[in-house]
């Protein structure tokens, strides 16, 4: 065993399909991993062996009669536990929901299941996506598998660190203003935010509407593009749905030309906030690309400076609207007051109360009071404002380059605890990858390397919008560079979960 475990989506896949490896063998193997790995990382908040053994069988079954399949059939995916899945309670990291059951499957869950992927269960998340770290879940933290002394990131914490625990080749995640992509810098995988509208999201519990998006978690590009085909499409069930079709992205991943590729370098990259380490990193990736031919400029985009402002306004107002729903009255938790009478008003006020945590009930009240008929135009009217001037800005640079890079996070992983002390730390954490969301862009991060830390670092890609193919060929590419001169992939390098601090090489590198 463990082999399997190492194998990429698309080595398994290849695998399956000449018969060398049957579905039910890598969907046990995985689950095997999953039992040594939990204890240390706590990935998953539902594991749902007995689903994902069954339609590995039956894709087995499938198989062996000669029929033609999905390329990623029999490759086991975990989910976010904020996707809603039939039959298999959906938590969205909260206590609210932690016993209900969906009686639908979300659209990317149903295209997951038709295209015969076992699902091994839910992963672990700040609750109803808001955080950074995945330490605001119901369920106990998640651990970073390369310092498990050390947060995942989050939201989709869980998704990342199932990736690079090689507890699954493959997960899903969802980005409201970075919780794809920086759980997939602080543990060294890859992750992508689509543009907003290109993957349905039907079923997947909502946080900020205007922002959110689905997208792929995985160890490698191509993965994520294959995942990503898989998921995009257009779904007359999600009134926010672009009607575009999905060009092909693993033709794209499979690129290895940048000669001529004109990267814009956002000049917030070499910021005072930004570590010695991911800066080290990040510039030695530039100039990997810059040796093979792509032309690198920076590039000032000011009104960036505003987009995290305008976010913990925007994003906020829509959460307070989005879990207004949770009331007691209608499915999840109900909660009655302990004395007094049992009216409708004090039965929802103590379903909120015991059934929010504290970063959520946060932010329904920034959210209220930003929506408030006194402060609407000065706070949310406002961040509107800054919200067409990050685009605008996105628009000009666009007009100069194909793609834009940043570091995807200012710092490696950060210990537990720190956001408790300080939220704007936590907040601070997620300045690259939010202006994305607020535009409506894709984005890609992937591993650069290691810092002095001994911890990954993340390379962000930024396209226009619904130039997601954009993300692969660059990122494609970068990654092909970056292996060549690490001579293997980034993933390899953790062999033993936790122990990065003491294994990896201390002076950095790639
Ligand atoms: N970390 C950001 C927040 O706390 C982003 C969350 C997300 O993308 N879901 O809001």
């Amino acid at each position: 065993m463990g082999e399997i475990t190492r194998l990429t989506a698309a080595e398994l896949a290849s695998r399956l399909s000449s018969g060398e490896v049957s579905s039910v063998e890598a969907v046990q193997a995985h689950l095997d991993q999953i039992e040594r790995a939990e204890p240390l990382v706590n990935s998953f908040i539902t594991v749902t062996a007995d689903d994902a053994l069954a339609t590995a069988r039956q894709i087995d079954e499938r198989r062996a009669r000669g029929e033609e399949l999905h390329p990623l059939a029999g490759v086991p995916v975990a989910v976010k536990d904020l996707i809603v899945t039939k039959g298999t309670r959906t938590t969205a990291g909260s206590k609210m929901l932690q016993e209900w059951v969906p009686p639908y499957d979300a659209t990317v869950t149903a295209k997951v299941r038709e295209a015969g992927l076992p699902i091994l269960g839910k992963t672990n998340m700040d609750e109803f996506a808001m955080g950074s770290t995945t330490e605001h879940s119901a369920f106990g933290r998640t651990y970073n598998p390369w310092h498990t002394g050390r947060v995942p990131g989050g939201s989709s914490g869980g998704s990342a660190a199932a990736v690079a625990a090689w507890e699954a080749p493959l997960a899903i995640g969802t980005d409201t203003g970075g919780s794809i992509r920086q759980p997939a810098a602080l543990t060294g995988t890859v992750g992508v935010k689509p543009t907003y509208g290109s993957v349905s999201r039907y079923g997947v519990i909502a946080m900020a509407s205007s922002l959110d998006q689905v997208g792929p978690m995985t160890r490698t590009v191509a993965d994520a593009a294959a995942l990503h085909e898989l998921l995009a499409g257009h779904d007359a069930q999600d009134s926010t749905s672009l009607p575009q079709a999905v060009p092909g992205f693993r033709a794209a991943a499979a690129n290895r030309d940048v000669k001529g590729l004109k990267v814009g370098v956002l000049a917030q990259s070499y910021g005072a906030g930004v570590s010695a380490g991911v800066r080290g990193s990040f510039q030695a990736a530039l100039d990997l690309l810059a040796e093979a031919g792509a032309e690198i400029v920076e590039l000032q985009l000011p009104a960036l400076d505003y987009a995290l402002d305008a976010y913990y306004l925007i994003m906020p107002s829509e959460v307070s609207s989005n879990l207004a729903r949770f009331d007691g009255m209608r499915y999840g938790l109900r909660a009655e007051p302990q004395d007094g009478p049992v009216t409708a008003e004090r039965v929802m006020a103590e379903t909120r109360r015991q059934g929010f945590g504290w970063e959520a009930k946060r932010r329904i009240i920034l959210g209220t009071y930003a929506l408030s008929a006194g402060y609407y135009d000065a706070y949310y009217g406002s961040a509107q404002k800054v919200r067409t001037l990050v685009k605008r800005d996105f628009a000009r640079a666009f007009e100069q380059v194909d793609v834009l890079a940043s570091p995807t996070a200012p710092t490696t992983a950060f210990g537990f605890g720190q956001d408790a002390e300080d939220p704007m730390t936590m907040y601070l954490n997620d300045v690259f990858t939010i202006p994305a969301n607020l535009a409506g862009l894709p984005g890609l991060s992937l591993p650069s390397g290691i810092a002095g830390d001994g911890l990954p670092v993340g390379f962000q890609l930024l396209a226009p919008e619904l130039a997601d193919e954009r993300l692969y060929s660059a990122g494609g590419a970068l990654e092909a560079l970056l292996e060549e001169r690490r001579g293997g992939r980034f993933a390899d390098q953790l062999t033993e979960i936790g122990m990065a601090g003491s294994a990896a090489d201390s002076t950095g590198g790639i």
